[in-house]
């Protein structure tokens, strides 16, 4: 018989599997405890379960966790890891250090899938095309082999709290695999185990008005992020190919929806790129869009990788495109270069890693 992967189970569907072996439902508490307090991934470590049980859990349970395949750093202390699903198909998580913490924190960009259905222009997932969905235990399982790895590397006790922050900003469109991007939500939000609150996930999307509406009626608080880009329709189309499907103007009243019904500020992405978005005209369209809403506006200026032509605007234009903004009185942010960089991008992960890899990266043999 197949083992039951606990992985992708929620503290409760853990309980139920317990009681439905026959065994009392605090060992879900201690199993629970050790998975995500104590980084245990293996029932024979668990040490307060005694050996006989530890056998039979064995037996009927399964932990699989993505295999940590590359952990690179990069000099701003951004972490980057490879890992590798059960088919081979490999997946890249990014864990950026909160240098404003005092202690070691650190937020963790999670893939939602294998590849990305949606092909925008600048992104390296988009083009290699997409392969599936992940499960709601690879999502989690990311989570927790970036942990684990960041502890052992770092020497941080299980008692000192690692990740603030995550974002599904990596590879994939999260709302195009929402059930189990919620499900890992649920693993993650649990106090009694990883206990990352819910205002301290974001969901970036490239504005799938469908997933946008779901995510408004479950009433979560997670920050809801929009990979907006540009402020035409026309611009925006040959940017992210989605848009022709879910065009601005019903794109922006989902999200003014989802502001009404959630109470929630929401935060656009802007990736400034020359002679594409970057125009003054740009800048006064995109101040009308966003000034109506309760929102943020993070400004990119976009790092040039192999995938295609664009450029990065030179640095007065830059200047004068947030100045703009700032005039028309939007709540407008520069995104940090590099690590930050990567946090802000919706998917460019793979687009930008390939270059953060050749000018950054050091291979901290420890
Ligand atoms: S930018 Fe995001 S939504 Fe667009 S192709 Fe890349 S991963 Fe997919």
């Amino acid at each position: 018989m197949a083992k039951t992967e606990i992985l992708g189970l929620s503290f409760e569907e853990i309980e139920s599997v317990i009681v439905g072996l026959g065994l009392p439902r605090y060992r879900a508490n201690q199993i629970y405890h050790w998975l995500y307090k104590r980084q245990t991934h293996s029932f024979f470590g668990m040490g307060n379960i005694p050996k006989e049980l530890r056998e039979t859990l064995n037996a009927q349970l399964s932990i699989s966790l993505p295999k940590m395949i590359k952990a690179r750093i990069s000099k701003d202390g951004t972490r980057k890891f490879l890992l590798e699903l059960p088919e081979k198909k490999r997946i890249e998580v990014v864990a950026i250090p909160q240098h404003r913490h005092k202690d070691r924190r650190y937020t963790i960009c999670l893939s939602s899938q294998v590849g990305c259905p949606l092909r925008c222009a600048f992104c390296a997932t988009g083009q290699s095309g997409f392969e599936r969905d992940l499960t709601a235990g690879e999502i989690v399982g990311q989570l927790v082999v970036a942990e684990r790895e960041i502890r052992k590397r770092e020497k941080i006790a299980h008692s000192e709290k690692v990740l603030s922050n995550v974002v599904f900003m990596g590879m994939g469109e999260p709302l195009l695999n929402l059930d189990a991007v919620l499900k890992a939500i649920e693993i993650i939000n649990d106090e009694r185990g990883i206990g990352i609150g819910q205002r301290h996930i974001t969901i970036s999307t490239a504005g799938i008005i469908p997933g946008i509406e779901m995510l408004a009626a479950s009433k979560l608080q997670v920050t809801l992020a929009i990979s907006l880009h540009a402020a035409t329709d026309e611009q925006r189309s040959s940017l992210i190919p989605v848009n022709r499907r879910f065009s601005l103007e019903p794109l922006m009243e989902a999200v003014n929806d989802y502001i009404r019904k959630t109470g929630r500020r929401v935060t656009f992405e802007y990736v400034l790129i020359k002679g594409i978005n970057d125009s003054a005209a740009d800048a006064v369209r995109l101040a009308k869009m966003v000034n109506s809403l309760l929102a943020n506006l993070n400004l990119i200026p976009y790092n040039p990788t192999d995938v295609c032509e664009f450029q990065r605007p030179d640095q007065e234009t830059i200047n004068s495109f947030y100045a703009l903004l700032k005039n028309k009185g939007v709540n407008v942010t520069f995104r940090e270069e590099m690590g930050a960089d990567i946090e802000a991008a919706c998917g460019q992960l793979k687009g930008r890693l390939a270059r953060y890899k050749q000018e950054n990266d050091i291979i901290r043999p420890k």
